[in-house]
């Protein structure tokens, strides 16, 4: 097994970049509880190191126990494939089908402290993908709306979250920088694709006092995740909170 590392420059490509196999034996299906739960520490533990290396960008040294809860609970071999059994607890970012990927854990978990979720809270998400996202949050809050754009996503991502029997996440295919005004305000939106701005119908849609956290492409390849803020009087604010890499958001517009 050999995981190398980029230190600070690992969060311009948001990922390790993986050799080998960690965790399970790479012809293993699917790991054993056992197995899933002491991986699912180890994985634990590279967050917290991830969190901790990007301190000086984020401000943040550690992330809330109930978001590491909640990242610990969810089986995250169960929304990636068979090829992908023996790396689904590394902390990675993984291809998923259509070309599409799961998010590295570290920033699942970042992205999920950055919106401050509470147990009333309606969180919005945009990039369903595999759902991992979906159901680290359906620990922390009361609903969860997702919106995903590729159709044959949804549904994979629909199966998945219902097999786990996550009961408060909506998914709907569409194009997410319109948000979904049917189920808005919304106290936190995340958005797990790289915007080439932040979408207006976003901001719309969030409370006062409301979170939205997104990556943003420069449009010269550079990407930063951006914190966003409405206070309670309506004023917006942002603030950049790291250098990322995630996958484009797509869409007419
Ligand atoms: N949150 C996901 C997870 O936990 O697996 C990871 C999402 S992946 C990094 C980004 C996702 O955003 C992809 O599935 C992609 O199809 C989706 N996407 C891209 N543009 C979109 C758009 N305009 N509206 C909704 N989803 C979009």
């Amino acid at each position: 097994m050999q995981v190398r590392t980029c230190s600070l420059t690992l969060w311009l490509c948001a990922c390790l970049m993986v050799t080998g196999s960690m965790g399970f034996s790479a012809q293993a299906a699917e790991p054993t509880d056992d197995a899933s739960r002491e991986a699912r520490m180890d994985m634990l533990e590279a967050v917290r190191q991830s969190t901790r290396d990007t301190a000086d960008y984020t401000g943040r040294g550690t992330l809330s126990e109930r978001v590491m809860q909640a990242m610990g609970e969810v089986p995250r071999h169960a929304f990636v494939g068979e090829d992908m059994q023996s790396r689904a607890y590394l902390n990675t970012a993984l291809p998923i089908t259509h070309g599409q990927t799961i998010s590295q854990p570290f920033i699942v978990a970042l992205m999920t402290d950055f919106i401050d979720p509470e147990p009333d809270h309606v969180v919005l998400e945009v990039g369903t993908g595999s759902g991992y996202q979906a159901a680290v949050l359906s620990g922390l809050v009361k609903h969860i709306y997702s919106i995903e754009i590729i159709p044959g996503l949804t549904e994979s991502a629909g199966r998945a979250l219902e097999q786990q029997g996550y009961d408060n996440i909506t998914l709907m295919t569409g194009d997410g920088y319109a948000g979904w005004p049917e189920h808005a305000p919304f106290d936190g939106i995340i958005v797990t694709a790289a915007a080439p701005h932040i979408p207006p119908p976003l901001v719309e849609q969030l409370k006062p006092g409301g979170r939205l956290i997104i990556p943003v492409d420069n449009g010269y390849g550079a990407q930063q995740l951006i914190l966003v803020t409405k206070d309670a009087g309506g004023k917006v604010k942002e603030r950049d909170v790291l250098p990322v890499r995630f996958v484009p958001l797509t869409g007419e517009r």
